[in-house]
């Protein structure tokens, strides 16, 4: 390198730092024969600078997509641990759901795909679509259950008043919106299976399984954190996605009558499993209070 930098001029050296464009290029540390290797760059195979391998990597590790060939839109969904065979392993532990958060918004930010998930608000603030009344779900048999992983129902498409006045009035899905949106800005299953049990028992709703053990499973079901990680949102990057959901995709006042106990309660089931959010000397390493 020397022998180059000498046939230079001393005004295009002082421009030209050779050590350090060498440093940015990886291939340039190797040693041949005991010598730092000299590459003569030609067209035909030109080496590449730390830089460009660093965004290479970025893009087949995050980006790397179907975008190009007619792929408008990805959704993300969760695992929820329910079910006669759930895995508890599988479910994201909250630091997990955190980077997940923080992927999906910064994808939104910067590629040109709609990215749907459906549990935050523009300010990353964790909300329930069916608490909110976004959305509830319909059995294959025609069953009007409060979301896909509560699989009871009272109410049913055929029922006689029609499905608007059946979505409007049904008692069983007021109870359970009320109910969720009071105890938790986020999954009320995974959170306090004992209040979707107590609701089930009180409207006398039937198990919408072809299993018939809807029950037994509620019963079994341990209360775990979900997306409500408070002191961890992620605001929406994007200004689409901001004003998309303060308008479009808001808890829609749902979350007013909010139980503030809530929040206590939604730490302590975070910390309880996520050593990544464990403090030593935090009480709420114990048995989540869920009463
Ligand atoms: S109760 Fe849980 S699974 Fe059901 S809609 Fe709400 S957040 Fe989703």
């Amino acid at each position: 390198m020397k022998l180059i930098d000498s046939a230079l001029k001393p005004e295009f050296t002082s421009m030209f730092d050779v050590e350090h464009i060498r440093a940015d290029f990886p291939i340039l540390k190797l040693q041949v024969e005991g010598k730092p290797l000299v590459y003569l760059d030609n067209a035909a195979s030109s080496q590449m600078p730390q830089q460009v391998i660093d965004r290479l990597v970025r893009y087949q590790t995050s980006e790397h997509a179907n975008i190009n060939r007619g792929v408008h839109y990805v959704w993300y969904h969760t695992y929820r641990p329910v079910g006669p065979k759930m895995n508890a392993q599988l479910a994201l532990r909250p630091d997990q759901l955190v980077r997940v958060r923080k992927f999906v918004v910064e994808m939104r930010a910067r590629m040109p795909i709609a990215i749907i998930d459906a549990y935050y608000d523009h300010d990353g603030q964790a909300l329930c679509p069916m608490a909110t009344g976004v959305s509830h779900h319909i059995s294959p048999r025609g069953d009007i259950e409060p979301c896909p992983i509560i699989q009871f129902a009272v109410d049913n498409l055929h029922d006689a008043r029609g499905i608007y006045q059946t979505m409007r009035d049904s008692a069983f899905l007021h109870d359970f919106r009320q109910l969720s949106a009071k105890a938790t800005r986020g999954c009320v299953v995974l959170e306090r299976p004992d209040l979707v049990k107590e609701l089930v028992v009180k409207h006398g709703a039937r198990d919408t399984t072809v299993r018939g053990t809807a029950m037994a499973e509620l019963e079994a079901m341990q209360p775990r954190f979900s997306q409500w990680l408070p002191g961890e949102e992620v605001p929406e990057k994007h200004w689409m996605y901001r004003l998309a959901k303060k308008f479009w995709f808001s808890d829609f006042g749902a979350y007013r009558n909010a139980d503030h106990g809530a929040v206590t309660r939604a730490s302590i089931l975070k910390t309880r499993l996520d050593p990544a959010h464990a403090v030593a000397d935090n009480p709420a390493r114990g048995e989540p209070v869920v009463k």
